[in-house]
């Protein structure tokens, strides 16, 4: 039974033991897709992307009337099983380990499964604010560099503020001023049509980025297979995933800019903010602008706005 159940792994088959329930998504056997349930899960990875999280996700296949496989409503716990199942980028696991291809077509390209995935593990603090962790400190250090360190917010005389996270807390910005100065400027981004037209087109490099990951990950095999002390591993290593993992985001992020392009063909800018939650507002920021803050010069003077950098992202 064992070696049975193994081959049928290495060939890219499910097994048999999980055949009694259905996967979400799929027929009996597994491998053909179930339309509806299909899309509603391709769907789930676009709203991941755009920022929403499982309990939306399980509200919304509530609602569209799925049941999970022992008939019963969707939790955001049984959502987020299923989003993370490896089957849903292609590839058949075992005991926590990829083992084959699957020979069933995915829901979602392996790049864009990965990029969230890290995503959801590193969002240790829960998104309040429109800006925090994305904004960065702009203050000027003795060496004329900027700080860089991201911003996260605290409070000021009582009142929401965003901080730099650097041991200094050099940065204190009242969120309220921050965010309306960056929404009004992402709103007017968002409604010239040239900037619709990039957001759609996606980006023309994208072959590229795909061709510098695929060299990227052949090196990472040859130095997992050469390197020899544990030491020098990591050293060679590290570098090398990092840009890996840089890579994979700008490739999910174009996927997101495309997603918010096709929103803002049957919406207005303002329309398609409004419709969004504080999560999409920030992903929708984060794939528009690159954001400094920096401090009010000095103190007392009225709300100073050339001191919020806002640049767009390309
Ligand atoms: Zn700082």
């Amino acid at each position: 039974m064992k070696a049975a159940s193994r081959d049928r792994r290495e060939r890219g088959l499910p097994s048999t033991a999980r055949l009694r329930l259905r996967p979400f998504g799929y027929e009996l056997d597994g491998i053909t897709h179930r339309p509806a349930e299909a899309a509603a899960l391709r769907e789930a990875y676009d709203a991941l992307i755009v920022g929403s999280d499982f309990v939306e996700i399980a509200n919304r296949w509530n609602r569209a009337g799925f049941r999970n496989a022992f008939e019963q409503p969707w939790t955001a716990g049984a959502v987020s099983g299923v989003i993370w199942n490896p089957r849903q980028m292609g590839k058949v696991a075992y005991g926590g380990r990829i083992v084959a291809d699957a020979v069933w077509e995915p829901m979602v390209d392996e790049i864009t499964w990965r990029v969230i995935r890290a995503r959801s593990k590193h969002r240790a603090i829960p998104a309040r604010s429109l800006l925090g962790h994305i904004a960065t400190c702009g203050k000027v250090l003795e060496d004329g560099t900027a700080c860089g360190r991201v911003v996260s917010t605290g409070r000021q005389n009582g009142r929401p503020a965003y901080r730099c996270l650097g041991p200094t807390q050099h940065l204190t910005r009242r969120t309220d001023l921050v965010d309306a100065q960056v929404t009004k400027w992402v709103l007017a981004r968002l409604a010239r049509p040239s900037v619709q037209t990039r957001l759609t087109e996606g980006d023309r490099a994208l072959a590229a980025t795909h061709a510098q990951l695929a060299r990227l990950r052949a090196r990472e095999l040859v130095e997992e297979g050469t390197a020899v002390p544990p030491a020098d591993f990591g050293e060679v290593l590290a570098p090398i995933r990092a840009e890996i993992r840089e890579l994979e985001e700008r490739v999910v992020r174009t996927r997101l800019r495309t997603l918010i392009g096709r929103q803002l063909v049957s919406q207005t800018a303002t329309e398609a903010w409004d419709g969004w939650s504080i999560l999409e507002r920030r992903q929708v920021i984060g794939a528009v602008a690159v954001i400094t803050i920096a401090s009010n010069p000095p103190a007392r003077t009225p709300y100073c706005a050339k001191a919020v950098k806002i640049l767009p992202r390309r």
